[in-house]
């Protein structure tokens, strides 16, 4: 199965709307000559310059989504944001359940469940983050956290429905580390969820559903994590930053898909 590849960085609070601007005429600019036609891109800027930055890549290959948003269609949610509004503002994709919405919100798998029934709903591509804590991995328990967090995030997906979401393996205590997770401990959790993805909705689906990497990734060590069977992109956030190292991630996944005949 060809399964393309991603590369997507996610702006966490950072960046206003001139910076949001700024960011898409420099990578605009940085791909202008590289061959990227086998790569999905995707940049999540803050809620606030969404409509900007979609219009400042509008015609370009990289796409733009959300960070976050609720499972309602509209109400009395205050502070909340709706897929159909995202849709609104140009978003192609929407991030669900990054370790800092578990750690500081009070996100749920339980509610991530809603959201990514919505999103699908108003056309949109959730980026679906899993991951195991350190004290996870330090108990054996990673493999049964994903297994749990996919149960329970994808319960009401049909086979079909899988070719149109992405997961993002993250491993909690990777985000913001110093290091990646090394290419083979990062391999074989792909692995273990694709192999999840095939007991529950068989072979097909299994091997159609992209799963992508994050987790202090960067151009210079992501060449190895790209390179594995089972890791189908780069989902990058303080290596990705500034355009011209994004630009870096885009030419090393291109190259990637090349080297893997995607
Ligand atoms: C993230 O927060 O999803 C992430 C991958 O961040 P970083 O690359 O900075 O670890």
């Amino acid at each position: 199965m060809k399964r393309r590849l991603l590369a997507g960085t996610g702006w966490k609070m950072n960046h206003l709307i001139a910076d949001a601007k700024s960011y898409a005429r420099i990578l605009r600019h940085r791909l202008v000559g590289l061959d990227c036609s086998a790569v999905d891109i995707f940049v999540l800027p803050p809620f606030t310059a969404l409509a900007a930055a979609a219009e400042a890549f509008a015609g370009s290959p990289v796409g733009v989504g959300g960070q976050n948003m609720h499972w309602a269609e509209s109400g009395a949610w205050t502070g909340e944001i709706s897929a159909g509004m995202l849709a609104e503002a140009g978003c192609r994709y929407v991030e669900l359940a990054h370790a800092e919405r578990l750690r500081h919100f009070n996100e749920t798998y339980a509610k991530v469940r809603l959201k990514v029934n919505s999103a699908l709903a108003h056309g949109l591509v959730p980026v679906l983050c899993l991951g195991e804590t350190g004290a996870e991995k330090a108990a054996g328990r990673s493999d049964q956290m994903l297994a749990d967090q996919l149960d329970t995030a994808l319960a009401d997906l049909r086979p079909k429905d899988l070719p149109g979401i992405v997961l993002a393996y993250e491993p909690r205590w990777a985000i913001g580390a110093a290091e990646p997770a090394s290419a083979e401990y990062a391999e074989a959790r792909h692995r273990h969820i694709r192999a999840c993805l095939a007991v529950r909705w068989g072979e097909p689906a299994a091997q159609s559903t992209r799963i992508v990497y994050g987790g202090s990734v960067s151009a210079a060590t992501g060449r190895d994590l790209i390179g594995q069977d089972d890791i189908d992109g780069l989902f990058v956030g303080r290596a990705a930053w500034q355009p011209e190292a994004f630009a870096e991630i885009i030419r090393v996944t291109a190259e990637a898909a090349l080297a893997k005949g995607r």
